[in-house]
């Protein structure tokens, strides 16, 4: 089959082609796995990470890769649930232990032996991949390929984020940075829980411009001061500043939710700003968000199938993606690129 394949980290300016064509053996699905022909393939800023080192991943060569759309082609002897045909989805959780106690509760995204599609196993630049049927999702026939795949991951993480902030209508929600992640959960706000006004906190005013659009109740500059102190605030951020100013812009009693990305190290110092009373007090809460679990992304998809997100795109061959992934190092805008297998 062909694949991109990533042989070693490296720094995009230095090297701009860092993954390459490769024709190797399509995988035997054995006992619970299926064997997926993929027809699309996201690629977006984890891939961006791995190839450069900000998160390793676990083994080199890798196909990378995390959200895609398929039919599976093969399957195991003791494949039960899926059959030969069936559209699928694949996500960042590529396996768990399954009888861990956070495992048993359904909060695999804590596991021990969490592994990620395409960081801890070969992923979705590819014709085809393997991966357990628990793990390969049907896919809502309302839903078109190019719609699904960021859901996949932004859009479950986004979910996930939504579930714990147990926000209501009425109430007031921040969103700090708005990249994909951040779009989607303003659209499920915007369908499902229109009685909520979005705050939206970006560092361009492209993304403040594409967040009115989308329904925000307000925008301004990332560190800007909120006009009303709000009742969540969730933060998809790759730096620490914003984590700080969240903090202020709070309610007494009010949530920050910190996406768990990899925090840049130049801006640490903002943590020096951090005072009790200011940020801290009056029993303000901090919960971070890390990776996601089956019952994310199942439950994303559920909702999505009867609303349209209308989320924009952009269509690269798979043997392009070395420019998706420098365009996603150089753009400056949301859409979510895809790769057409
Ligand atoms: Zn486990």
């Amino acid at each position: 089959m062909k694949a991109m394949v990533l042989s070693g980290v490296t720094d995009l300016i230095i090297n701009s082609k860092p993954l390459s064509e490769a024709d190797i053996t399509t995988p035997t699905p054995t006992k619970n796995q299926v064997l997926i022909r993929i027809s699309a393939s996201g690629a977006s800023h984890i891939e961006l990470e791995e190839i450069e080192g900000k998160n390793m991943p676990s083994v080199l060569p890798i196909i990378p890769g995390h959200q895609a759309v398929g039919m599976v082609e093969d399957k195991g002897e003791d494949v039960t649930k899926l059959e030969i045909g069936d559209r699928v989805g694949v996500s960042w959780i590529f396996s768990s232990c399954g009888t861990c106690d956070f495992c048993l509760r359904g909060d695999e995204n804590l596991c021990d032996e969490f592994k990620a599609t395409g960081l801890d196993a070969d992923g979705t630049y590819a014709e085809f991949i393997v991966i357990d049927e628990d793990h390969a999702y049907p896919i809502p026939d309302s839903l078109n390929n190019n719609a699904v795949i960021p859901l996949l991951f932004a859009g479950a993480i986004g979910y996930r984020s939504l579930r714990f902030s147990s926000i209501e209508s009425g109430q007031k929600l921040g969103l700090s940075g708005f990249g994909m992640t951040a779009m989607i959960i303003l659209k499920l706000l915007a369908n499902k829980t229109p009685g909520v006004q979005v705050f939206v906190f970006s560092r361009s005013e492209a993304e403040q411009e594409a967040a009115k659009n989308a329904g925000a109740f307000w925008t301004g500059a990332i560190d800007a001061d909120s006009p009303e102190k709000l009742d969540v605030i969730i933060d998809t951020t790759p730096i620490w500043s914003p984590v700080v100013k969240a903090l202020e812009n709070l309610k007494k009693g009010g949530k920050l939710i910190i996406n768990e990305t990899e925090k840049d190290d130049q801006d640490r110092d903002a943590l020096l700003k951090l005072t009790f009373h200011k940020h801290l007090s009056f029993e303000k809460e901090i919960k971070t968000i890390t990776n996601i679990s089956r019952t994310d992304v199942i439950n994303i998809l559920d909702m999505a199938s009867t609303m349209d997100l209308q989320l924009e795109y952009e269509e690269y061959n798979l043997s392009d993606a070395n420019r998706a992934i420098n365009d996603l190092k150089n753009g400056k805008m949301n859409g979510s690129k895809i790769l057409i297998v």
